[in-house]
């Protein structure tokens, strides 16, 4: 008998000047950062939501709220390591993830690959269970607008 869930993650943050950009736990070189309580990272938050989502826990700001000076600039992969703990303590593995960014600049394929590999790393499976992908939003809205940046995800537990 497996338990199987779904779930599905968005976030979205706006750019600002004098921010890191993380994404995906990547470092990305570039003029603008992501404005946040935490370093912005709107990929893992992403995540994080599809995992508390698929595990019916909520969701990011109920573990992690931005009243808690804790999580004032917070590296997002703690974030989602200790989102990995709430999964693993429940007895859910991670099946795969899917996501997709949304953003006209900075390019994402350069960092794709780190992308996967950390992911991988930090949800306990192998790259192959992992996909990363970048669009534009053909310059409509505030993504096309370059005001911000979106993500979405899907993720799929299984408890054996
Ligand atoms: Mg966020």
């Amino acid at each position: 008998m497996v338990d199987f869930r779904v779930g599905f993650g968005y976030d979205s943050h706006r750019f600002a000047p004098d921010r890191p950009l993380v994404i995906g736990g990547i470092a990305i070189p570039y003029e603008l950062g992501l404005a946040a309580h935490s370093d912005g990272d709107v990929l893992i938050h992403a995540v994080c939501d599809a995992l508390l989502g698929a595990a019916g826990l909520k969701d990011i700001g109920t573990w992690f709220p931005d009243t808690d000076s804790t999580w004032k600039n917070a590296d997002s992969t703690v974030l989602l390591t200790k989102v990995m703990e709430l999964m693993t303590s429940r007895g859910w593995q991670v099946n795969n993830l899917d996501c997709t960014l949304v953003l006209e600049k900075p390019k994402m394929k350069p960092y794709i690959d780190d992308m996967v590999t950390k992911l991988s790393e930090l949800l306990q499976t192998n790259p192959e269970n992992i996909a990363v992908k970048a669009k534009t939003n053909e310059k409509m809205g505030f993504t096309g607008a370059g005001e911000g940046i979106a993500a979405v995800a899907a993720v799929t537990l299984r408890k054996q």
